[in-house]
């Protein structure tokens, strides 16, 4: 191995790796990709078996106003579908709703609460911008419910509502998120998916770069100005080092860094933690659910886990629902069969559906928990942390080490896009001046 022959070795092609890759390369820089995985794409996976395309990671792009990730998949000729309900939002685009009981709820019944849950959001602004530092989500979501003095049910099911936003938005129960772990959750315009898969944009990034997949690195060892990364192939060294790996692998100690990560660095990695959120993809011989609706939402307690099933029959024309099992729900199927949890969900389905709902043709159920170079599906902000956290973890490490990846972006942190723009911070700092975003696509 020619130690001498990079400027710039980074760790991980996800997109954080290959967005930061290629405009470092685009700038001239002589750069190398270390990845562990056998692909590209790191948390953007597309399974392509049986001649069908399921994306196991990544869905949507939440919001394509103004949005990088957009603006790429149109520039490389990515097909997208319009599919506003990635957001977990409660209407603005037709759900069918359930009742408690499993009865299908009329139109009005529906628009009540949702109702109720815009009138609990206004409030619980105003209660998240007063919350103290070690405020759960839940915490301030139950106070903002109480304000309103409603009767018991009506309280109930707009609680449930938000602690399962918190459990599909962060994969983590309401109790364990941050009282502003959610402030980042608008949307602006449309949301979209990849009926060909969202695998085709990191597929793009990667053109042309020099990536070695079977990489696992060990060992980060800075000096004050030169890096080397230790892999299962040998060392590379370098001028810099981006390392875009999840947090939860920097938290499992995977790669040992030389000299340890400094303390501010070491304190926001604590403040953050990878979620339990996993997808559960069943495909039917037939429809048995509303037509014109995007999802299927059942209330009440028996919706513990089981709630909400997106419509992604618009992919291809073949009925399918996807669901997730996230938060409390995504630890306890850990380490089911499909077929177990095939049958749990379908019992839901049964439930409102009655014997129309057949047995599903095929059934995909991911497991990023047990993923050993994700160890998780994104992070979330635990009670006591602050939403800086995040950028903390960017900050330049002596010059020549820079952390990057979807919880080191403020905004818009657990995704793609946030990984993008953390991708091309790192790329900017290395080169100590700003380049435009769009050289990504040009
Ligand atoms: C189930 C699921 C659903 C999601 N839904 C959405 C969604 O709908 N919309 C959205 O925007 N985001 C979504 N996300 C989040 C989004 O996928 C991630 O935020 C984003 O892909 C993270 O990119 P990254 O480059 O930061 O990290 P990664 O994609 O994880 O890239 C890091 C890379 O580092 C590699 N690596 C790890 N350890 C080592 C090592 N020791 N040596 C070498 N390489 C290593 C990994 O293999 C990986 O390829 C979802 C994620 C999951 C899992």
């Amino acid at each position: 191995m020619d130690t001498s022959s990079w400027d710039v070795v980074v760790v991980g092609a996800g997109v954080a790796g290959l967005a930061a890759a290629r405009l470092l390369q685009d700038a001239g820089r002589r750069v190398v990709v270390l990845e562990a995985r056998g692909r590209v794409g790191g948390r953007v996976h597309t399974d392509r078996s049986e001649g069908r395309v399921t994306d196991l990671g990544a869905s949507w792009i939440h919001g394509v106003d103004g949005s990088a990730v957009a603006a790429a998949a149109d520039a490389f000729g990515l097909p997208t579908v319009e599919f506003t309900v990635g957001g977990y939002q409660v209407d603005g685009r037709p759900i069918a709703y359930h009742a408690p009981d499993g009865r299908r709820m009329s139109d009005d019944e529906a628009a009540r609460f949702a109702a109720d849950v815009h009138t609990v959001d206004r409030t619980l602004a105003e209660v998240v911008a007063a919350s103290g530092p070690s405020d759960s989500y839940r915490d301030v979501v139950e106070r903002a419910v109480t304000a309103q003095g409603w009767d018991a049910d009506r309280s109930a099911r707009v609680l449930e509502h938000l602690e399962h936003r918190s459990e599909e938005q962060y994969g983590v129960a309401a109790d364990e998120l941050a009282a502003h772990g959610l402030d980042d959750d608008t949307i602006e315009g449309d949301e979209v998916v990849f009926p060909h898969g969202y695998d085709e944009l990191p597929a793009r990034l990667a053109e042309g770069l020099d990536v070695r997949l079977g990489h696992a690195v060990s060992v980060v060892t800075r000096s004050s100005d030169a890096v080397t990364v230790a892999t299962d192939h040998g060392l590379f060294s370098a001028g810099a080092a981006v390392v875009t790996v999840p947090v939860g692998v920097l938290q499992a100690g995977v790669i040992r860094f030389e000299p340890p990560l400094p303390d501010p660095h070491r304190r926001a990695l604590g403040a953050l933690r990878m979620n339990a959120f996993e997808k559960v993809v069943l495909r039917f011989p037939q429809r048995f659910w509303d037509d014109d609706v995007y999802a299927v939402r059942q209330l009440g307690p028996a919706g513990a886990w089981w709630h909400s099933w997106y419509d992604l029959t618009r992919m291809d024309g073949e009925p399918t629902l996807l669901t997730f099992a996230a938060g409390p729900a995504a630890h306890a199927i850990r380490g089911w069969s499909a077929e177990r949890v095939r049958d749990s969900v379908l019992g839901q389905l049964r439930r409102l559906y009655g014997d129309r709902v057949d047995d599903p043709t095929s059934v995909l159920v991911t497991a990023w928990q047990d993923d050993p170079w994700a160890r998780g599906s994104y992070a979330h902000m635990l009670p006591g942390s602050t939403t800086a956290d995040h950028d903390d973890l960017a900050e330049p490490i002596d010059g020549v080490l820079h952390l990057a990846g979807e919880a080191t972006w403020t905004d818009d942190p657990a995704t793609v896009a946030a990984a993008m723009y953390s991708g091309h911070r790192a790329a900017e700092r290395v080169l100590g001046r700003a380049v435009p975003v769009e050289r990504l696509w040009a």
